[in-house]
This record gives structure tokens, sequence and C-alpha cells, in this order.
């Protein structure tokens, strides 16, 4: 835990205490802060109190006396209206700020030369994430990783010289981090997403901007006009800034040319990294978080060879197109994450061949979208509510079969892949939610991986359970 000193001997406010908020409200306690904790479920209040914890109603508090409130990131701050306690504090004129903003403010003062690597974007963000930390980890390096990726940033063990800490920031916890300044800030994409909880995409990119505008180095993706547009203010502003382009060489930065990623300059490109024959990074999406993650590693002081050990070992992340097992030429996927048709296309784009285990809770617009990569489909899979919706899109362009569920679905593909007699690959991306058959996404993903790993013969290239995260 990282006891957060900056309000030692203060009165805070906490709302939310559902995710992070108990491990940021006893980091708060930890360090001498006199923290009060409310959330709207009665059963997490109860747990806070069990936990040693002062809780209190905030309708009733005195606001005046707050130091500083803090908000779950889970808690709307502003879209689509501000919750009620950010009413409350702002009519008393305090601070609203998150746990990262405890983070950061707490390594300003522990140790500000600590290496601090924050991630943001649409799409990407974890898969760079865990990229970064396994290089960093993989060279020897003292390294915490946390943050929306799953473990609570204040839960990390505290800042001293020499440790690097990578953190994954979703926009919210961007927006309660007003003076987040990492040594290397990544904004990897922006794409419409979570528009309900941003207004508007501007407001939305505005958001995302404070994680490399306060960055040492940013380090922009460049391929979408959002983040163009922030590059280009922030060169103009004279700042440092590395930009990140898939397929497209750029003179200030990283891009890549199928699967090798070059340093771009001035004069020309030269050859950094080949990630052919990394089977966790295929495709150019994965192209653009390895050159991100290339950037920031050389960044914060790791030598190339470095970077390339670290890149060739990386055993990906669960559920995210993770290649999980093998049986002669077929290859097995695991891409349970890719909850709608937009997250299974870089799935279906980075293989050639491909036996489609697709369905479950369908969304708006199902998988119409995904035909220009249907010719890649030797046969499909359909399985939960949205099997018939799905069938009905494929019509007469794509074989398939309604399997109904998982089992089925994987004995068949199995079977008709290893018929096929040349290099395929089996892929679970479902293109659907999971809560019509499984809890979530990841016992989706854990079934199908279990249900891999009883086939004959086969190699499994994970340990169950599997993965960084
Ligand atoms: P996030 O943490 O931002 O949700 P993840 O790293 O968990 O992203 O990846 C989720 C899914 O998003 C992946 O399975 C893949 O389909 C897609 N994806 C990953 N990286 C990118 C990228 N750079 N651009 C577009 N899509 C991506």
């Amino acid at each position: 835990m990282i006891p957060v000193t900056s309000f030692n001997n203060q009165k805070l406010a906490l709302f939310g205490l559902g995710g992070s908020g108990l491990a940021t409200a006893q980091a708060l306690k930890a360090g001498g802060a006199d923290v009060v904790v409310w959330d709207d479920n009665p059963d997490s209040v109860e747990k806070a109190r069990l936990a040693g914890l002062n809780t209190a109603d905030l309708h009733g508090i005195d606001w005046s006396g707050m130091a500083a409130f803090v908000l779950s990131p889970g808690v709307p701050l502003t879209h689509p209206k501000p919750h009620w306690t950010v009413d409350l504090a702002r009519a008393a004129g305090v601070a609203i700020i998150g746990d990262v903003e405890l983070f950061v403010r707490e390594r300003r003062a522990q140790a500000p030369d600590c290496p601090f690597v924050a991630i943001t974007g649409t799409n990407g963000k974890s898969t760079t994430t865990a990229l970064v930390a396994h290089i960093l980890r993989a060279s020897g390096r003292d390294v915490q990783m946390g943050g929306n990726i799953g473990t609570a940033v204040l839960t990390l063990e505290p800042p001293v010289s020499g440790r690097y800490y990578v953190v994954e920031c979703s926009s919210y916890q961007i927006d309660l981090a007003p003076t987040i300044n990492p040594t290397a800030g990544i904004l990897l994409n922006l794409t419409p997403d979570h528009l309900d909880r941003h207004g508007d995409m501007q407001h939305y990119a505005d958001v995302k901007n404070r994680l490399v505008e306060g960055s040492d180095l940013a380090i922009v993706g460049v391929d979408d006009d959002y983040c163009r547009r922030i590059a280009e203010r922030l060169e103009n502003a004279s700042r440092q800034v590395v930009r990140i382009s898939k397929n497209t060489p750029v003179a200030q930065g990283f891009y890549n040319d199928a699967h090798r990623i070059f340093l771009g300059t001035e004069q020309g490109g030269g050859l950094v990294a080949d990630l052919n024959g990394i089977p966790t990074l295929r495709g150019s999406h994965n192209a653009q978080n390895a050159a991100a993650a290339i950037a920031a590693c050389l960044a914060v002081g790791l030598t190339e060879e470095e970077v390339r050990a670290g890149l060739a070992s990386f055993a990906g992340l669960k559920h995210r197109m993770q290649p999980v097992g093998r049986r002669g030429k077929v290859v097995f996927v695991n891409d349970s994450k890719a909850t709608n048709a937009d997250a299974s296309a870089p799935a279906l784009s980075s293989y050639e061949r491909i036996y489609w285990i697709a369905g479950g809770l369908p969304k708006a617009g199902g998988i119409a979208s995904l035909q220009p990569l249907f010719s890649r489909i030797a046969k499909a899979y359909l399985i939960g509510e949205a099997a018939a919706e799905f069938a009905a899109t494929l019509g007469h362009e794509v074989p398939f079969e309604i399997s109904g569920t998982m089992d089925r679905a994987l004995a068949h593909a199995a079977t008709d892949a290893q018929a096929d007699g040349v290099e395929v690959a089996v892929i679970l991306s479902p293109a659907c939610a999971s809560f019509d058959q499984y809890k979530n996404f990841e016992v989706r993903g854990d079934a199908f991986v279990a249900l891999v790993s009883e086939l004959d013969g086969v190699t499994m290239l994970v340990q169950q359970p599997a993965g960084e995260k």
C-alpha cells in the first residue's frame, strides 16, 4: 500500500466504495488523514465500516471543513449529470480528485525521480500497459503496474528511488487527476466511446489530452484526427512529442511496416524491432501498442536490446487475442474480451483462415460491420441468443452452424479446423456480451480455455489460469 501522507491530519470525504474506493480510503487513513466514506449501496458502506473506516452519509457532513473530496472514477463527475456528492463538494468549493491524483502527489513528495509511464486511449490501454510493464520487468527493473488495468494504484508498493510505475488511466481517472505528470505519457488513439459519460467527442478528447499535456514526454498515436491535433498543438508549444503511426512513416517517432517497427527521423527510418513470430503482438493495432511501448521504455532509459528481449517474451493479456493452445496446424485463440463487432475486427483481421466462435448477448448493429472480413472465415459456430441474428447476417456468404453452446462450438470447430490441413485459427471472438450464458467475459474466456485444454493432443501455450491480468 502507498500511505497517502499529503493529507496528514486533514479531513477528507470519499464517495464510491465499489472498486478502488476502499483501498483508497485505507491508504488515506494509513497516511494520517481523517477520512469519512460513503456509497449509495448500503452493503458497500457496511463493508467499509467493518474494515474500520469512518462512514457517514455525505448529505449530512460539514463540507466546509474538507481539504478535498475523493471520488471513485466509476461515479459521474460531469455526464450524464454530476453525482449529488459532486454538487455538494462544488457548492462548498472543495477540490474533487481521484486515487491517481493522490498517487501522483505522493510520488512527487517521496520520490519524484521514479520513472512513471501513464497510458490512455480508447483502445489498447491494457495491452500497452502490460507490455510496458513486462518489458521493464524483463530488463530487471523494479516495476509496479496498476490503475485501470485492475490493481488500484494506491495498493502498489510505495515510491522509492529506482522503482518504475506503469499506470493505465481511464478518462474518468484523468478527469480526477488535475496534476498528473508522467515521465512518459502515452495517448494511443481516440474514437467515440463512453460518450454517455463525456458528453461529446471534444470533451472526451480534452480530458484524454490532459495526460499528455502533463507529461515530460508525450507519446501520441497520430492516426486519428483528434490525436493528430493534440500532437500538433504540443509540438507547436515546443513540447517533446514522439509520434506513433500505423503503416505510415513519421519523421519524429515510431511507425510500423507490417510487423517491423521503425524509428523515423528526417533522414528516414531505422529498424528497431520485428514483431514477426511474437504471437501475442499480431495485427497492426498491436504494432501501434508495441511502438508506443517501445517509445516509453526507451524514454525511461532502456536500451534497444532490452526492449527487443522484452517484446519477444510478452505473454499477452488474458481474453484479448491470446493464443492459448496449439494442435498441429491449428492455433486456439481466446478473444473473449471482444464484446462488440468493432472489438472483434482486430482478431478477424489478424489471421488468414478462421474457424470463428461467435455469439452471446447481441449488441445493436450485430456483426454487419465485419462483412469485409467474412472471406477469412472458413466456418462460424454460433452460440447464445445472437445465433439466429448472426446466422441471418452471414447468410450464404459464410458457412455456419448454430452450435448453441461453447462446448459444442469448440468440439466441432476443433475437428473441422484439423481436417483443413493448413495453418488455421480457432478463435473465440464473440462480438457479443456474455451475460446470457456467463457471468462475464472472463468466465466465458476461461471456459473456452478449459475446453481447449481438454482436447486430445493439444499443447497449451498458457497455464491455467493464464495471463497477466
Ligand atoms: P483497453 O484496455 O483500452 O480496453 P485492451 O488492450 O484491453 O484495450 O484491448 C481490448 C481490445 O481492443 C483488443 O482485444 C483488441 O481487439 C482491441 N485493440 C487493442 N489494441 C488496439 C489498438 N491499438 N487500436 C484499436 N483496437 C485495439
